[in-house]
């Protein structure tokens, strides 16, 4: 058995995680998406699973490498800036899907090939004057708040036009689509209402015919969540702790 031990980055007591857990675990996700894909008749290709290592240590991304996995949602960068040089021989692409400090542009700029919680304008303008000289472009999502809850970040549902009409000018930020997280709450309709308003803030941002951006992904639905975020037209699911583990 391969011993993985969880990131001692937090001091907390390890716990071990072998390969053949991780693909069964896999696995699956990989079935729940598949069962929710058949329930809202959509075709399962069109829903990516994107594991989020978080708290978890490179070994253990280098076991996700194995099954196949590329794409990595951290919320951290100097998370990011301790497993990379670990893994520089896995050609990971580290996906940011936390919030980020504007200090924080050039750190993503440096590691991220994406950023999906891209919120405010005071952070496109930083990304955008570290991406320049790097001569880069960054794939972004939008994260919208859809949910009442103080500890959630993201953009104002009515804020998000305007918004996009003012991040097309920035031609090192590739917009791609919208992200966002529902409520934490046992009420299936509570947390369906986020998923469904994203998705229609999704329509209203298309018809309003913006040009330079596209509107393709919604990435929405976690460990907890991802069945109904599915059916409400997800096409990226961000899990964590039912792939890695309890963190
Ligand atoms: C941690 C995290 C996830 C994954 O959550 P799980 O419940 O562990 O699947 C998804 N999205 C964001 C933004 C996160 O911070």
């Amino acid at each position: 058995m391969i011993r993985l031990f969880k990131s001692v980055l937090y001091g907390r007591l390890p716990i071990v995680i072998d390969r053949e857990s991780l693909a069964s675990r896999v696995e699956k996700v990989q079935q729940q998406i598949a069962q929710a894909c058949a329930r809202a008749g959509r075709d399962p290709t069109e829903v990516t699973l994107l594991p989020v290592s978080k708290t978890f240590d490179a070994e253990a991304i280098r076991e996700m490498t194995a099954l196949g996995f590329r794409r990595f949602g951290e919320n951290r960068l100097q998370e990011i800036a301790q497993k990379a040089p670990e893994l520089s021989d896995c050609d990971i692409q580290w996906v940011v899907i936390g919030h980020v400090q504007t200090n924080k542009a050039k750190e993503v700029a440096k590691y991220a090939a994406e950023l999906q919680s891209l919120d405010r304008m005071a952070l496109a303008e930083a990304l955008d004057k570290r991406l320049a000289p790097l001569n880069r472009t960054l794939k972004v999502l939008i994260q919208v708040k859809t949910s009442p809850e103080d500890t959630k970040s993201g953009l104002d549902p009515s804020d998000l036009i305007p918004f996009l009409k003012e991040i097309s000018k920035f031609p090192t930020l590739r917009v791609e689509g919208l992200m966002t997280m529902a409520i934490l709450s046992d009420d299936e309709n509570a947390v369906r209402q986020c998923f469904k308003q994203l998705r229609e803030c999704r329509d209203q941002a298309l018809a309003a015919g913006i040009e330079g951006i596209s509107l393709n992904r919604l990435s929405m639905g976690m460990s907890g969540d991802m069945a109904l975020a599915i059916e409400e037209g997800s096409t990226e699911v961000r899990v964590g702790t039912a792939i890695f583990g309890k963190r």
